[in-house]
């Protein structure tokens, strides 16, 4: 059993949990970082049932849509990216998790997508070239 010790690591990032390879894999297949060997260590202070945002983190909205569609792009594109994001409505009152879209119920509101401050200009530029790329 080898696991990853990457701290910054997409998958530790995206999942709160940190993985765990067979001892033939060398490397994360999420960042690439030297595996080192022995099973993963539990994320410390992180609940995985209840993951919240850094409180401290200053959030930006990137966009507001109804279309549940044009989320699940805008997801794919975020991820595709490395950008974390939470997505917030009338339908949805829970924040969700950083890279969690799962809507249970279909979304009948308005759906906020909001991303870090610091990743916004990132964000929209991607929005813009996918604007240009259509069609
Ligand atoms: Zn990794």
């Amino acid at each position: 059993m080898k696991h990853c010790p990457n701290p910054e690591c997409r998958g530790l990032k995206k999942f709160r949990i940190i993985s765990e390879y067979e001892d033939a894999v060398e490397v994360c297949a999420d960042c690439g970082a030297d595996l080192v060997p022995g099973p993963a260590p539990q994320v410390p202070d992180k609940d995985p049932l209840a993951p919240s945002p850094d409180p401290d983190l200053e959030l930006a909205t990137l966009v507001v849509t109804r279309n549940e569609s044009e989320l699940l792009v805008l997801q794919s594109l975020l991820e595709a990216a490395g950008i974390p994001y939470l997505c917030r409505g009338e339908q949805i009152q829970d924040l969700f998790g950083f890279g969690r879209l799962v809507a249970v119920n279909p979304i009948t509101g308005p759906v906020e997508v909001q991303v870090p401050a610091t990743d916004l200009p990132a964000a929209q530029r991607i929005l813009a070239e996918r604007e240009e790329n259509h069609d």
